[in-house]
């Protein structure tokens, strides 16, 4: 098997591909290390290898990993959230990449005051409508992010989130990084305090470069970098 070393080093020749093909600069896309599964010596070895950014989708994981090397990385919550767990990562995130509802926004709102936090959120995008993807549909993004705009201090919108289909056809998936996109667009055409559309959370593994090509600020990748995950270890 590859190193750590070797794989990262093959993402970002990746990703500095893809940026020049989309006639992009590199410093406009983070690599965020997907590290979910993965044990905290690989983390490690991604810190060593120049790694600033990893994404946990489960809260107790994320605090688990965060009590051993703290803030020498910028922590990302990637998956779904439940309130009742917020109030663990809310003192170690530096984003939560899934608003998807406002009870999420009423319990962030709560704890994020209680330690005097502004937390930067991306609002999460189901673009493909399939039923087994979160995130709101697309005509609902601008009321919704009007409305944490307005009623919660303690939360920044500060991009966009979606998931690729999963399937192997390239123009579906650019479609749906597309339509991140212009929703993106059409909602900073807005100005709503509070609000911007700096960050497009999009791309993984299989189609970070298709991303890049569509406008991706943050890639997050796991497989490509750590190997397959195993779920059972
Ligand atoms: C697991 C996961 C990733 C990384 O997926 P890979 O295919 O391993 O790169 C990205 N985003 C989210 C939300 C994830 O849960």
């Amino acid at each position: 098997m590859e190193s750590i070393k070797e794989n990262l080093s093959k993402v970002r020749s990746s990703i500095d591909e893809a940026c020049s093909k989309a006639g992009r600069d590199s410093s406009e896309v983070t690599l965020l290390a997907v590290t979910k599964t993965v044990d905290i010596d690989a983390v490690n070895e991604a810190l060593e290898n120049g790694v600033s950014d990893v994404g946990e989708n489960k809260p107790q994981e994320l605090m688990r990993k965060y009590e051993q090397i703290g803030d020498k990385l910028n922590w990302h919550l990637i998956g779904s959230l439940q309130t009742n767990k917020v109030k663990y990562i809310i003192d170690k995130v530096s984003m939560i990449h899934s608003l998807d509802r406002e009870s999420l926004c009423e319990e962030i709102q709560k704890q994020a005051e209680k330690i005097g936090r502004i937390i930067p959120c991306l609002v999460q995008v189901n673009i493909s409508r399939e039923e087994s993807k979160h995130g709101l549909y697309m005509e609902e993004v601008l009321d919704f992010v009007r409305k944490v705009s307005i009623k919660y201090k303690n939360i920044t919108i500060s991009g966009l989130m979606t998931m690729a289909p999963n399937t192997e056809d390239e123009d579906e998936i650019r479609a749906t990084f597309r339509g991140l996109k212009e929703l993106s667009n059409e909602i900073d055409a807005q100005n709503i305090p509070n609000v911007n559309m700096d960050e497009l959370s999009m791309g993984m593994s299989h189609d970070y470069k298709i991303a890049i090509e569509e406008g991706s600020t943050m890639v997050r990748v796991g497989t490509s970098i750590f190997g397959a995950r195993n779920y059972n270890k």
